[in-house]
């Protein structure tokens, strides 16, 4: 209640736009997910620039959320916005490429080491092109997803296991009016027996994974995890799709480098797009060619994938821009820095007061969640969500001037964030910790 009070004392700009924007805007934000934060009402932004944000009430905060990943680069990186404005002023919609095309193109291939890319909209956007591209070359209709895997807004991956181990709609999603096991299948992550009994049910055209968790807490895949996977890809005729698009915060490369991953296809979004929509995905040279053998280029559906905006000249020079100057191969070595910085103030803050929380970083990005052992399946990380004390943990920073991703206790290094930025968080952090267990 302190919190909530300091927060209204301090915040009576955002306070006026809420009310306004509630007139035409049944939550007063322009997108749900926005609405999601601590706090009687949302945090309206006056301007971000690189790691830090400025709130219509004029307060500094240090953004560890960085737009769930859309920014990892940092707001309004330099190098990008350049390319970006540039490009702005020479045409965007064209449905014609530009020179831009080919470089990004290559840069992607080079980081996440498959040579075949093609570009869409977001991350979203570029799984639903793969799946129909998978059901295609295959001819299998289903795919298969961890429970508690995120994708997107994706109707066959929006799908979890209820408590009778029978595959749902994930909730609050009707989802399509078909019984969800006829597009999907759902595997516990790390379950190697559960997945290949998947696979033999047959009928699986992808198996769509992230190469850890990183919607439902942090959760690292088993020594081994990942040959296995491959192996029952391979030997079952299934469609190995890496979605980068967060675990990219593992290095200049993604999990995909970091681990020496083997994937048929990648996709990649949000923080490629230097803070505007972008996304993409590449494909090996073998799947590649599969998807090339099944399409007919004189036929104008080209395989019922792609978009108007897709591959749009600023997006392309966006990319290219970001990849080249901005999340640099040096600004991951920084960045994983500042996160292991930010992942010592945590634990430091709970072996001071004995609190048994665990924490786990993935390069860039690190997370506490409220149980003692690190989880390993998606069940046991989403069974340590404690809402009411997040809403604590994550108001309290909000009132130091710290934004913390929500839905997860996760923060995430840019570039540019600072070491005084984490200092910031393991200062205001320790405070929380002792109000709640001195
Ligand atoms: N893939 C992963 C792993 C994600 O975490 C997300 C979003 O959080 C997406 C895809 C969808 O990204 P977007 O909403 O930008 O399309």
């Amino acid at each position: 209640e302190v919190e909530v009070q300091r927060f209204r004392a301090a915040r009576p700009q955002s306070d006026l736009l809420f009310r306004q924007a509630k007139e035409h805007m049944a939550d007063g934000v322009p997108m749900l997910w926005m609405a999601k934060w601590p706090g009687p009402w949302p945090v309206y932004v006056d301007v971000a620039q690189g790691a830090h944000f400025r709130c219509v009430d004029g307060i500094d905060h240090v953004d560890l959320c960085l737009g769930d990943t859309g920014a990892m680069c940092g707001h309004a990186p330099p190098a990008s916005v350049a390319a970006i404005t540039h490009q702005l002023s020479r045409g965007s919609t064209l449905m014609l490429p530009t020179a831009d095309a080919a470089a990004a193109a290559s840069m992607l291939a080079e980081r996440f080491g498959v040579p075949s890319w093609q570009f869409a909209l977001s991350a979203t956007d570029a799984n639903r092109s793969l799946i129909r591209y998978t059901r295609q070359v295959t001819g299998r209709r289903r795919i298969a997803v961890h429970d508690y895997c995120y994708h997107g807004t994706v109707d066959e991956a929006y799908a979890t296991l209820d408590e009778n181990g029978a595959v749902v709609s994930r909730r609050g999603n009707i989802g399509p009016p078909v019984p969800l096991d006829e597009t999907t299948a759902v595997v516990p992550f790390n379950d190697i027996p559960a997945l290949e009994e998947a696979f033999a049910a047959g009928d699986i055209a992808a198996f769509l994974i992230e190469p850890a968790l990183t919607n439902i807490g942090i959760v690292l895949p088993d020594p081994g995890y990942h040959a296995a996977v491959r192996e029952l890809c391979t030997r079952f005729g299934v469609v190995l799709i890496i979605d980068e698009t967060h675990t990219f915060s593992a290095g200049p490369g993604g999990m995909i480098r970091a681990d020496a991953l083997e994937p048929d296809a990648v996709v990649i979004g949000k923080s490629i797009g230097g803070g505007i929509p972008a996304g993409a995905y590449g494909m090996t040279t073998e799947f590649a060619a599969a998807v090339r053998a099944s399409l007919d280029l004189e036929d104008i559906d080209v395989g019922g994938v792609g978009g108007t905006l897709a591959g749009n000249a600023v997006s392309l020079a966006a990319i290219r821009a970001t990849l080249g100057e901005v999340l640099t191969a040096d600004a991951f070595a920084g960045m994983i820095e500042r996160c292991t910085q930010w992942t010592a103030g945590v634990q430091a803050a709970l072996d001071e007061f004995e609190v048994p929380w665990q924490v786990t970083q993935l390069g860039a990005r690190a997370e506490y969640s409220f149980r003692a052992t690190a989880p390993t399946t998606g069940s046991e990380a989403a069974h340590a969500d404690d809402f009411e004390l997040q809403q604590y943990l994550h108001l309290h920073a909000l009132n130091r001037g710290i934004l913390i991703t929500p839905f997860h206790n996760m923060a995430l290094m840019s570039p540019v964030t600072s070491a005084a930025d984490v200092e910031r968080h393991t200062v205001a952090f320790r405070e929380a910790v002792e109000s709640l267990y001195a």
